[in-house]
């Protein structure tokens, strides 16, 4: 469970990816006021791993943090109290689960492998990616911790705490170690690219592997990163209109 105010939405992110990066499946996040669940409108696109929304006795802020986006919710009916309250967080939540199990999306696989969950800024399958380079590297045994993201806007940042990563963007993987872009190969290549880096960071450490660095490459996501801003805007998941929503139906 995460200890910041959740309205703290980058420091909260940042105990998210620890936590992820330590080898946690799942995060739990306190919903205890109307700024928590729009906090959490922000936070769930960005986290690597399912959210838990902890309710205490509001209702309406479950109902809240289901618009969020949340994956689960935590709460204690007997604190609910009315009936008719706890139908319809169930029938909100059963809604929920019925749409991700029709769209194959309700199981994440990968123990030491940590997937984005895709959001509107992501240019590839990251499902798909994620699933070869894990049918890949555990084919190998490697024991790393490796990020699959999904765009190269904030992908290394959010991932920094694995091990080693890549992120797509504008046709082309962005190979990162420890959050840092080392490499920069074609879409097509980029399970390939994952798996070499891995082999060598596994033989030589992160420090060999940060001054092997090709150069440029970071100069290159960067002008990736900033063309994929210009196309795509500062809230291509539609954040503040979900925002809206719940500061409307909370206020
Ligand atoms: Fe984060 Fe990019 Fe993945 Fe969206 S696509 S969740 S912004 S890494």
């Amino acid at each position: 469970m995460t200890v910041t105010k959740t309205a703290d939405v980058d420091g909260t992110l940042a105990q998210i990816y620890e936590l992820a990066a330590a080898g946690a499946d799942i995060v739990r996040c306190t919903c205890n006021e109307p700024e928590a669940a729009e906090g959490l409108a922000r936070i769930v696109p960005r986290s690597p791993v399912p959210m838990v929304a902890d309710i205490h006795f509001q209702y309406r802020l479950a109902l809240a943090a289901l618009e969020a986006g949340v994956h689960c919710l935590r709460l204690n009916p007997g604190n609910i109290r009315k009936p008719e309250h706890i139908k319809a967080v169930a029938e909100e939540a059963r809604a929920g689960r019925q749409l991700l199990e029709s769209l194959g999306l309700r199981e994440r696989k990968g123990l030491d492998l940590i997937a984005c969950p895709s959001c509107g800024r992501a240019e590839v399958d990251v499902i798909k990616v994620a699933q070869e380079a894990q049918a890949a590297l555990s084919e190998r045994n490697l024991p790393i911790q490796v990020a699959v993201m999904g765009c190269v806007v904030n992908g290394p940042g959010e991932a920094r705490g694995a091990d080693l990563g890549i992120a797509a963007g504008r046709g082309r993987g962005h190979l990162f170690v420890k959050g840092q872009v080392v490499r920069v190969v074609p879409e097509a290549d980029m399970v390939q690219a994952l798996l070499e880096e891995a082999e060598h960071l596994v033989a030589e450490g992160v420090d060999a592997r940060l001054a092997a660095a090709d150069a440029g490459a970071a100069a290159e996501a960067e002008r990736d990163r900033q063309e994929l801003l210009a196309v795509q805007g500062e809230d291509p998941n539609a954040v503040e209109q979900r925002v809206e929503i719940i500061h409307k139906e909370l206020s």
